[in-house]
């Protein structure tokens, strides 16, 4: 059985045996909070778990190393949705310790998607039209950096209210350790 067929079928019996109701809440944040964090495999329980969130409490938006590359992409969008149309009242960005974005070269990134098979050509047009590849896999150097760059971006966005508090911090993805590197109360 693939893994989508196997997930089917387990959904399947999820639904049909009312696991669901265990979940059951509304879209709006029970603690008025959104978290910005990494995609990481490590932290799809333990995050929660490790501050205290569950179903319902949170708005989460995640992508690869907590990182605002772009003041009007879709992690920015879905931040303000969240204040303005969600009930967020505080953000909390989370990085952590051994992130995959800490270790990533964009050449070999680059590498690696010629190997499979997408044509120099591509290269070729995607830098004719201004767009600067290298520059866009860039990961970064240490996470605390990484944090306080994305709580900076988020906290000085033109469209987000200045009452909003942005906080920074590290997990340890084995021991859900949380490391304060910004206190956002003390920003405003
Ligand atoms: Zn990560």
């Amino acid at each position: 059985m693939t893994l989508l067929n196997e997930m089917l079928s387990f959904n399947e019996e999820f639904v049909s045996q009312e696991k669901y109701k265990d979940f059951s809440t509304t879209k709006f944040p029970d603690k008025r909070l959104v978290i910005f964090t990494c995609m990481d495999t490590r932290l799809v329980e333990l995050l929660h778990k490790a501050t205290n969130t569950k179903n319902g409490d949170v708005k989460i938006v995640k992508n690869a190393g907590a990182m605002v590359s772009h003041p009007f992409g879709s992690i920015m969008r879905s931040l303000l949705i969240a204040v303005y149309e969600l009930q967020a009242d505080e953000v909390l960005v989370i990085g952590h310790h051994d992130c995959g974005m800490s270790a990533i070269d964009s050449s070999t990134v680059l590498e690696k998607i010629k190997q499979r098979g997408i044509e120099e050509k591509t290269f070729e047009t995607l830098k004719y039209s201004g767009i600067d590849l290298h520059k866009w896999f860039q990961g970064f150097k240490h996470v605390e950096d990484s944090v306080k760059h994305s709580v900076d971006m988020i906290k000085n966005h033109p469209l987000m209210t200045k009452d909003i508090p942005v906080h920074g911090l590290v997990i340890d993805p084995e021991t859900g350790k949380l490391d304060l590197i910004v206190n956002g109360y003390e920003m405003n």
